[in-house]
C-alpha cells in the first residue's frame, strides 16, 4: 500500500469513464450490472436526488473520509482513481487532517480480474494492528463502485479491528454532507449489532447518571455545552455528537433516551437508531420560538414532567430573547448551503429581525426537518431542499438581497454583482447556533457584512469598464467571444456520448 502513489493506468481509467463528469446514468448502470444493486437501491431512496443528479460541489466522499479522520484510533483507505484520491487527499490536509490517507493504487488489468480487491483485503491486513486502531475504513470511490469492487466481502474483523467498508460514489451520494451519514451509519449499525452480541466498552468519562440527548449532525464545539446547560433543568443530559470522535462513543450515542436529529439528512443513522429502538426529535434550540418548542418535543419524548420543561423554558427563554433584542439584523438575506443546517440559520437570522425570502439546501427534504421548514414557509420564506447552484443564483438575482450567505460560487457571483456576501461553511457554521451562546452570535458577521455595501459600490465603479468574462481583464483590443466555437465543441461532444452509447452491448 502507498501513499497518494502515481498511477496513470487509474488516471486514463478515470479520463474513459469520465469520472464526475461522464453521465451518473452510465456509471449507476455500470455499478448495479457489477453486483451493486443493493447499496445503490438504498442510497436512492435515503438520498433521492433533485434538479441535478451529480453533486455540484464537493466530491461526496469528502464527507465520510473527513468522518473518519476525525476519529481516534480510525484508519483510512480510500480506493479509487489517482486524481480523485490526489483531490480529496490535499482537502483532507487542507482542512488539518493530521494522519495519512492509505491509497490502495489499481489499474485497468487489477480492476477488470479482481487482483484490486485482494490488494484491498492484503493492505487491510498489514495496517490491522489492535495497538493502534480500533477501526479501519475502506472507502471504494466511483470507479471502484462502478466496477463493482466487493467490499462487502472483506472480513468484518481483523486481529480485533473492525473492517468498515462503504461505497461512496458521485453518482450515488449527491452531497459530502450525505457521506457523513453513509459512514455513520454503518459505523453504528456494526456498534449495535456488537452490542446486541453482549457487553460492550463504557464511556470515557463512564456512564452517564441522567438518561441522554444524543446529538445527530456535527455542530459547533461550543453548542454540545449549550445544550447540555438547556437539558440540565430537565434532568437530561447531552449525550455524544454523531458522528462520533471515538469508537466507544457509538455504544452511547445508541445508548440514549432520544435522538436530536439537529441536523436532518441522518436517515442511515435514524434508521439505526430506530432499530435500537430509540425515539428521533427534529429541529434543533435556536432562537427562542425553536428552542421553546424544541425543549417541549424533547420533554414529550422523554416523558418529562411538565413543570422540569417550564423550568427549562424560563431558565433560559427570556435570556434568548434579550440576547436577540440586542443583536438586531435589520436587511434581506438570502440562504444557501451543503451543509443541512440552513433551515436553522435561517429561523436564527429572522428571529434577529432579518427578511429571508429564500432558502436553498443541497440536501434532501425528510420530515425531520418539516418544523423549520413549516416555520419558515408561514414567515413567507420559500424552502427549496436539493437545491441546484442556478436556483440559488436565481433567487439572489430575484430578491437582490443585502447580503446572500451561501456557497463558494454563489458568493463569488453575488460578489461580482456588489452584493455582500459571506461563506456558509466557513463563515456561518464557525459559530453557535443553539441557546443563549447563539442568540447574537450572528449579528456582528452579518450585519458587518451587510455595512461593507458601500465598499462593493466602490470597488463596483473602480472596476466599470474594464470588461467582464471572456473579455476581463485590460486590453489594448478586447476578445472577440466566439460562441460558435463553444457550441461546435458542445455538439461533438454529444456526438461522441451519442456514439459511445449505442456502441454498448445492451
Ligand atoms: S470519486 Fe469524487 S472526484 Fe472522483 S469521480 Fe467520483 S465524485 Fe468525482
Amino acid at each position: 500500500m502507498t501513499d497518494l502513489a502515481p498511477n496513470s493506468t487509474s488516471q486514463e481509467l478515470h479520463a474513459e469513464t469520465g469520472g464526475c463528469h461522464v453521465g451518473a446514468d452510465e456509471m449507476l448502470r455500470a455499478a448495479k450490472a457489477a453486483g451493486k444493486s443493493e447499496v445503490l437501491d438504498r442510497y436512492a431512496a435515503d438520498y433521492p436526488k433533485g434538479p441535478h443528479d451529480q453533486p455540484q460541489s464537493m466530491c461526496p466522499a469528502f464527507g465520510s473520509l473527513r468522518v473518519g479522520l476525525r476519529m481516534r484510533r480510525t484508519a483510512t483507505i480510500l480506493s479509487g482513481s489517482a486524481c480523485c484520491v490526489y483531490g480529496l487527499t490535499f482537502t483532507s490536509h487542507f482542512y488539518g487532517a493530521k494522519r495519512s490517507v492509505g491509497y490502495v493504487p489499481f489499474n485497468s488489468e487489477t480492476l477488470v480480474t479482481g487482483k484490486l480487491f485482494e490488494d484491498i483485503r492484503a493492505a487491510a491486513f498489514e495496517m490491522a494492528d489492535p495497538a493502534l486502531y480500533d477501526a479501519i475504513v475502506i472507502t471504494n470511490l466511483c470507479v471502484p463502485t462502478a466496477s463493482g469492487v466487493p467490499l462487502q466481502l472483506l472480513p468484518k474483523e481483523i486481529n480485533g479491528v473492525r473492517i468498515i467498508g462503504i461505497d461512496v460514489p458521485g453518482f450515488g451520494v449527491p452531497t459530502h454532507a450525505e457521506a457523513k451519514d453513509v459512514l455513520a451509519g454503518a459505523m453504528l449499525n456494526y456498534a449495535r449489532h456488537e452490542a446486541i452480541r453482549g457487553p460492550v466498552q463504557a464511556p470515557r468519562a463512564g456512564p452517564s447518571s441522567k438518561p441522554t440527548v444524543t446529538l445527530l449532525g456535527e455542530m459547533f464545539p461550543a453548542d454540545p455545552m449549550g445544550i447540555a446547560a438547556l437539558l440540565e433543568p430537565m434532568d437530561l443530559a447531552a449525550g455524544p455528537v454523531v458522528p462520533t470522535r471515538e469508537w466507544r462513543e457509538l455504544y452511547s450515542a445508541l445508548d440514549c433516551a432520544v435522538v436530536a436529529a439537529i441536523h436532518p439528512f441522518y436517515k442511515a443513522s435514524i434508521r439505526e437508531f430506530e432499530a435500537a429502538g430509540r425515539a428521533v426529535v427534529g429541529s434543533g434550540p435556536v432562537g427562542c420560538d425553536g428552542t421553546a418548542a424544541w425543549l417541549d418535543a424533547i420533554g414529550a419524548a422523554t416523558n418529562v414532567a411538565p413543570d422540569k420543561i417550564a423550568a427549562a423554558k424560563n431558565k433560559f427563554l427570556p435570556a434568548i430573547k434579550a440576547a436577540l433584542a440586542a443583536n438586531p439584523i435589520k436587511g434581506r438575506i438570502t440562504v444557501s448551503g451543503y451543509e443541512g443546517s440552513e433551515l436553522l440559520v435561517a429561523r436564527l437570522l429572522i428571529e434577529s429581525g432579518a427578511d429571508v425570502p429564500y432558502v436553498g439546501t443541497a440536501c434532501g427534504r425528510t420530515q425531520w426537518s418539516d418544523v423549520d421548514r413549516q416555520w419558515l414557509e408561514a414567515r413567507g420564506t420559500r424552502v427549496v431542499y436539493r437545491a441546484s447552484l442556478e436556483q440559488d443564483l436565481g433567487a439572489v438575482a430575484e430578491f437582490r438581497p443585502d447580503l446572500a450567505i451561501g456557497t463558494t460560487p454563489v458568493v463569488q457571483k453575488a460578489k461580482e454583482s456588489g452584493i455582500p456576501s459571506l461563506y456558509f461553511t466557513n463563515l456561518v457554521s464557525a459559530r453557535p447556533l443553539f441557546g443563549p451562546a447563539g442568540a447574537g452570535s450572528l449579528a456582528q458577521v452579518v450585519n458587518t457584512a451587510i455595512g461593507n455595501k458601500d465598499r462593493f459600490d466602490a470597488m463596483k465603479a473602480f472596476f466599470e469598464g474594464v470588461g467582464t468574462g471572456h473579455a476581463a481583464g485590460v486590453w489594448q483590443k478586447a476578445p472577440v467571444d466566439r460562441p460558435e466555437f463553444r457550441e461546435a465543441f458542445r455538439r461533438k461532444m454529444d456526438k461522441a456520448a451519442a456514439a459511445r452509447h449505442t456502441e454498448e452491448p445492451v
